[in-house]
């Protein structure tokens, strides 16, 4: 591999030369809509710019869909559902198009990782293998659902006897609403469940991150999915995602991004009763007691914190650490945070990449800044780093309280807050510490104790309960994933992700 200079993007960047020109040739025309199969511009003509967030410098521009252009995309996905062929095209043959996709991302993995890379600020050693090899995964999982969605065999309680059963048919049209923290993965992620469960799809990246999602759009072509099956339109969340979330063709919204937002989606999908599923955002609590693996867990819990720059719906952000062994979390955090290699995306040492913009860069640093108002202590970190990027510092925040802001609200950075509880406590005020949130996405608990743990399983609102670091990104894709409380509605992974793309229909036979 050698590396290769690459315009807009940090210096010292180092990837595939091939993987880079390729990249840089993708992004040097703006990017256009994906709709019924064709690349067209918007109806409006208008197009918007987007950056690389390690140098703040633009790096493209991209179609600004607005409402005639959802009009046009939620229609060719209309079509392919009634009468096109996606629903009714035998289940093998939508299973080898998910997979002939699947391919089709690991053959330009290197490019699709360097895009994501440069566009998205994570590092390309994580958007390599998390994001790029975890897109591929995803296609692959919820291709083998294509022919295991299943009903039920009904006793009915009626006399007589009828035979009844529940069939599983295919929502419709679903609006796929993405965010920029993942957008590959996202984006990848809804159609697999979409196009796995018979729906057909139009999705709506993040502005900030619209490439890897364009440049899916033509391997989806490539692999041979049917004209109108899948539309990807880029756009403004006001307008074209709100376009989306209201049109009355749409059957199901999935959407991931934050509360307000998913708020928003669910008042709009009252009036047509759409379905929608909702990965929200979280708040979540990592649990250490004292018989744990107290170093992997801090360890553990410091990584979670710097992936994706903080910038991650299932980060552990409040870790309670029992007294005996508080200090030590603390300075084991500190010290991976203080050695945490921070810079351009691109550049192959960097482990923390940017916040994603200036606008969430300037809102991580108001949360540090209330956090330190109400007392907390800094004990690492804490500062914006020099430079044109949008780079933050890792930050420990310790003894917050459970009242303060940066206890309460999703910072969306790499920001984490440690606070210590005693045996006094015990478990019940535990427990009631970790579900002092509005959230309830993930909580992790490090013990060796199985009836500790099995108690805070029990009592834990969260969707997932992580015992000693199982769990979490890389874990695979069988495990349901979503949230209690604000964090969301509906699971996206296992039989749960691809059922949430059916209806239930119950059938009687009489004789
Ligand atoms: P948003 O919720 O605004 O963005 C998510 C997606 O929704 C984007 O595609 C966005 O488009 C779109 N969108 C925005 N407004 C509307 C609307 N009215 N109708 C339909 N779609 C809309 O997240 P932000 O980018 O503003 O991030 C703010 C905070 O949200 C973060 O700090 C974090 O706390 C949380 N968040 C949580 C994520 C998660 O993984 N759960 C992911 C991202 C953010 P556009 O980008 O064009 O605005």
């Amino acid at each position: 591999m050698t590396g290769a200079a690459v315009p807009g993007a940090a210096p010292g960047a180092s990837a595939s030369s091939d993987a880079a020109s390729k990249a840089l040739r993708f992004l040097a025309k703006p990017l256009q809509l994906f709709i019924d199969g064709e690349w067209v511009a918007a109806a409006s003509g208008e197009t918007f710019d987007f950056e690389d967030p390690s140098t703040g410098r633009v790096i493209g521009s991209a179609a600004a869909g607005g409402a005639p252009d959802i009009d046009r995309a939620v229609r060719a996905a209309r079509k392919a559902f009634e009468e096109g062929p996606w629903p009714a095209l035998p289940a093998a043959e939508r299973a080898r198009l998910m997979m002939r996709l699947a391919d089709a991302i690991d053959a330009n993995g290197e490019e699709l990782a360097y895009l994501e890379s440069l566009n998205g600020g994570n590092p390309l050693r994580s958007t390599r293998s998390v994001d790029v090899g975890g897109a591929a995964e995803r296609l692959r999982y919820n291709a083998g659902w294509v022919n295991k969605i299943f009903g039920d065999t009904l006793l009915s309680s009626a006399r007589g006897s009828t035979l009844s059963c529940s069939i599983r048919e295919p929502i419709g049209v679903v609006g796929a609403i993405t965010p920029w923290n993942a957008p590959l993965f996202m984006a990848t992620g809804k159609i697999a469940l979409a196009v796995a469960a018979g729906c057909t799809v139009v999705v709506k990246p993040a502005e900030l991150t619209p490439a890897t999602a364009v440049r899916l759009g033509e391997l989806i072509a490539q692999a041979g999915f049917p004209a109108g099956v899948i539309n990807i339109v880029t756009g403004f969340g006001a307008v074209a995602g709100a376009a989306l979330a209201e049109h009355p063709g749409v059957d199901k919204i999935a959407f991931t991004g934050s509360t307000a937002v998913g708020r928003a989606i669910m008042t709009q999908a009252a009036q047509s009763m759409k379905r929608v599923t909702l990965e929200l955002g979280g708040k979540s609590p990592v649990i250490i007691f004292p018989d744990g693996d107290v170093e992997t867990a801090a360890r553990t819990a410091a990584m979670g914190v710097i992936f994706k720059s903080g910038q991650f719906c299932a980060a552990g952000t409040r870790i309670f650490a029992h007294r005996k062994i508080f200090d030590q979390v603390l300075q084991l955090i500190e010290r991976l945070f203080t050695a945490v290699k921070v810079g351009p995306a691109l550049r192959a040492e960097t482990e923390m990449g940017p916040i994603i913009s200036r606008k969430q860069l300037e809102r991580v640093m108001s949360y540090i800044e209330a956090g330190r108002a109400d007392g907390a202590q800094v004990i690492c970190g804490g500062q914006r780093l020099p430079g044109e990027g949008h780079f933050a510092q890792p930050t420990v925040l310790a003894h917050a309280r459970p009242e303060w802001s940066v206890m309460r609200e999703e910072i969306f950075g790499p920001v984490v807050c440690v606070t210590p509880f005693d045996d006094a406590a015990g478990l019940d005020e535990i427990i009631a510490l970790a579900n002092d949130s509005d959230y309830g996405l993930v909580a992790r608990v490090w013990t060796r104790d199985l009836g500790v743990a099995h108690r805070l399983i029990r009592r834990i609102k969260a969707g997932s309960v992580n015992i000693n670091g199982a769990g979490g990104p890389g874990a695979g894709e069988g495990l349901p994933f979503g949230g209690f409380k604000l964090s969301g509605i509906g699971r996206e992974g296992g039989h749960e992700g691809v059922e949430s793309y059916t209806e239930i229909k119950t059938v009687a036979i009489g004789y």
